[in-house]
């Protein structure tokens, strides 16, 4: 049985009436799970009793949490939630003053209200089968696609963490919501679109968060990036560059055998043509690794090589995972880097460290939690 969260408005209208329904109770039904974030139709008074308790196979539970951790004086949250076949996920949620924004690499050109901004880092898929060897997802290997609903839920969970004033701070609403948790995006990409149009379409289709504060970060397979492209949807695209020359990245993200650097950028800048959406190269910065001044050179001259405007850098502190011989940069090296980018006039960021030391990296938690139990 699919979730309701992950039918299309046809498939909504044709499950009510299935159920014997009438029509018009699919809107209503909507407005249940992506304006008030409820689940238990049981609860839902302004629905039949009988018609209640006939619609709750629509709403299977999906996601339980395990465990909760907060940090930064609560404004981190990360949970870790099991599957129904026992996998665990798990996402990270940030609340950012308003002027630390921009170092997220997840900005939008939109006017935002209030001074706090949250951000939702969501999981695609359990593991990842493209296996870095500095990223403790990709020590696990691939378990399994989430479905559309799953990652939903992730983000239904995460709004009503808000509304219940489980961050600090003025109670406000989920701005951005970014694939950087566990998994490759693009790998899982029929149920990572269903998911970001539940998650963008205004509501009683969908949560109405902003597309803008959508972002896909990938590895770079290309041929989905240009699918992505052409959705026709405003959406951030963060390619995990982590390297500018094949040698190195052949080793840092093995699906550069498949798609080279040039290939990648290349996909990159058309994304920003396409889409007139700024792209993001994210690039985690690896002690004596790829954080060489000229690599900054290289780095510079092949994003300047397609153009100018059309790119930013994020560069992220390598959090080191257990049993992981790379460790972070040196900060007169990250200087540098920053410093050759700069002259090169290439917008360059360095993301926060944030959430550290809960395991704040891309599928710690989960291995941590499967250590101890
Ligand atoms: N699979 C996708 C999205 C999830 S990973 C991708 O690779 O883009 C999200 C980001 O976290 C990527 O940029 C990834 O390279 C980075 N990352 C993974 N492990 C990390 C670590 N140990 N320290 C810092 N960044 C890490
Ligand atoms: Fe997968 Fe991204 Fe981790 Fe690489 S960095 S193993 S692509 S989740």
């Amino acid at each position: 049985m699919r979730h309701w969260a992950e039918m299309s408005a046809d498939e909504r209208t044709a499950a009510v009436e299935e159920y014997g329904l009438p029509a018009f109770r699919a809107k209503q039904i909507s407005r249940h799970y992506f304006n008030r974030y409820e689940v238990d139709p049981r609860t839902w008074t302004d629905l039949p009793a009988v018609e209640r308790a006939k619609i709750c196979d629509l709403f299977p539970p999906l996601l339980t949490k395990v465990a909760q951790l907060s940090t930064d004086q609560g404004s981190t949250l990360k949970s870790l939630y099991r599957l129904d076949d026992a996998s665990l996920v798990e996402c990270v949620l940030m609340r950012y003053q308003r002027s630390q924004h921009a170092d997220l690499g997840t900005e939008t050109q939109e006017q935002v209200t209030g001074s706090m901004r949250s951000t939702l880092c969501v999981s695609s898929q359990v593991g990842c089968g493209i296996g870095c060897p500095f990223c403790a997802t990709g020590q696990a290997g691939l378990t399994r696609n989430l479905s559309a609903a799953e990652i939903l839920e992730q983000v239904r969970l995460a709004i009503l963490a808000i509304s219940r004033g489980e961050l600090p701070g003025p109670r406000g609403t989920l701005n951005n919501v970014v694939f950087m948790g566990m998994g490759e995006p693009l790998a899982n990409y029929k149920a990572v679109m269903t998911a970001i149009l539940g998650i963008c379409s205004p509501s009683p289709d969908g949560f109405g968060i902003s597309a803008r504060g959508i972002t896909v970060s990938t590895a770079g397979i290309v041929p989905r990036i240009i699918d992505l492209a052409q959705e026709g949807l405003p959406l951030t695209l963060a390619v995990s560059l982590h390297a500018p020359d094949d040698e190195l990245r052949d080793e840092l993200v093995p699906l550069n055998k498949r798609w080279k650097v040039r290939e990648v950028l290349d996909a990159a800048a058309q994304y920003f043509h396409i889409t007139g959406r700024r792209v993001s190269i994210e690039y985690a910065m690896m002690r004596d690794i790829n954080d060489q001044p000229w690599r900054a050179d290289l780095l510079a001259q092949e994003l300047i090589k397609r153009g100018r405007g059309w790119v930013h850098v994020n560069l992220i502190p390598l959090n080191p995972t257990p049993g992981s011989k790379w460790t972070a940069s040196r900060k007169r090296d990250r200087e540098e880097f920053i410093a050759r980018l700069e002259a090169a006039r290439i917008p360059t960021t360095l993301r926060d460290t944030r959430g550290q030391d809960i395991d704040g990296a891309c599928g710690q938690l989960a291995g941590v939690h499967e250590r101890i139990i």
